[in-house]
């Protein structure tokens, strides 16, 4: 079955009692036991709900995986993730990453609860490398810096060191890249982005395909409780049948932007991977930014990514602020870069406003 297919069908054939086509939201955060030691399977929400465990199903199919966990938000899942290990436990992190992992992972270190390693080529990645070292995180493309870098590779130099790779797929879904099947031992997700893609769900996705990893996520999700509501399930999945539709126009038009981008006058880089629909630009007079950022009328000025309204951000004043000036500037995230999330507006009227608030032309006629 395609994944489109899969998709447009998820959440049905699920109510046997009723037909519904939609999953129902099951919003009992308690069950009835039969009778004693007995379990319609189902005991408590925070444990299991039938509208979070279709989702989860869903969620693990797509990637490949035996066990998925959807949690309130993309935090709480890459904080799940790091409940795994022990306290002590050393890590190999790509020097891009976003502000607010960034932020967490120097939390851990300062409690003592963990150590941090930066790397920014596989040269530097094999340095590093050891027995010591629990897991390797990576984004691809990195956020914002839109840098990919090989999930196999990745995989393949961590494996003689037993390091397990944790690979954060929000920028590139399912639909075009899967971290499980290239090696990876864990998929994370912040659910709020393309998987929801509307603005309006907080949520998030661990993915793994090593039954152990699998149980002891599900093990702590309970003991800790990040699971996801019922009526945010409800959405997930909603939202998830429109991912394919959602994320091939926003890809088009991605491209689209990217190469009129180009063209306009004021910019020095254009940084884009040539899929999905993120992507930075660096402008050549950093002080023109807030200008910039006033005349946009179609972009919104606010931070996040990959939901149907287009989104513009200045990441070392919102989602990377936490990340010390010095660190940021030394790999190239500098006060002069945009990063563009691109929705499902009408390219032309994207491109359209760019030219405008980048270029400071007057459109004719309007
Ligand atoms: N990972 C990436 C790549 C992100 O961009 C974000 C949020 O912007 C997160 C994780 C965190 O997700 P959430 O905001 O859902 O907690």
């Amino acid at each position: 079955m395609s994944i489109e297919t899969f998709l447009a069908q998820l959440g049905n054939r699920q109510d046997p009692t009723t037909g519904a086509i939609s999953m129902p939201i099951h919003m009992s955060t308690t069950y009835e036991h039969p009778e004693l030691g007995r379990s319609t399977g189902f005991d408590y929400t925070r444990t299991k709900n039938p509208t979070r465990s279709v989702l989860e199903e869903g969620l693990a199919k797509l990637e490949n995986g035996t066990h998925a966990v959807a949690t309130s938000s993309g935090m709480s899942a890459i904080q799940l993730i790091f409940g795994l290990y022990p306290t002590g436990s050393h890590f190999l992190v790509i020097r891009d990453v976003y502000g607010g992992s960034f932020r967490y992972f120097n939390a851990l270190e300062e409690n003592g609860q963990a150590t941090f390693d930066y790397f920014e080529s596989y040269e530097d990645l094999e340095e590093l490398l050891s027995d010591d070292v629990a897991a390797v995180f990576i984004e691809t493309p990195t956020n914002p810096l839109m840098k990919e870098i090989s999930i196999s590779k990745v995989a393949e130099m961590a494996k003689p060191f037993g390091a397990q790779v944790i690979v954060d797929n929000t920028f590139l879904t399912p639909l075009r890249q899967k971290p499980l099947d290239e090696g990876a031992t864990i998929s994370v997700h912040s659910g709020t982005k393309y998987l929801t893609g509307h603005n309006d769900v907080l949520s998030g996705v661990v993915i793994t395909n090593d039954k152990a990893v699998g149980e002891k996520l599900c093990w702590l999700a309970n003991t800790t409780g990040p699971t996801l509501s019922p009526f945010d399930s409800w959405l997930f999945l909603r939202s998830l049948k429109t991912l394919p539709i959602r994320f091939e126009r926003q890809e088009a038009t991605a491209k689209k932007v990217a190469a009129a981008l180009e063209t306009i006058p004021g910019i020095d880089e254009v940084l884009y991977p040539g899929k999905g629909a993120m992507l930075s630009i660096k402008v050549s007079d950093e002080n023109r930014i807030k200008e910039i950022l006033k005349s946009l009328k179609v972009f919104t000025y606010a931070e996040s990514l990959g939901g149907v309204e287009s989104l513009i951000t200045h990441p070392v004043t919102q989602t990377h602020a936490d990340i010390p000036v010095e660190i940021r500037e030394s790999y190239g995230l500098t006060n002069s870069l945009l990063r563009l999330s691109i929705g499902l507006e009408d390219p032309d009227d994207l491109i359209g406003d760019l030219r405008r608030a980048l270029g400071n032309e007057q459109v004719s006629g309007q």
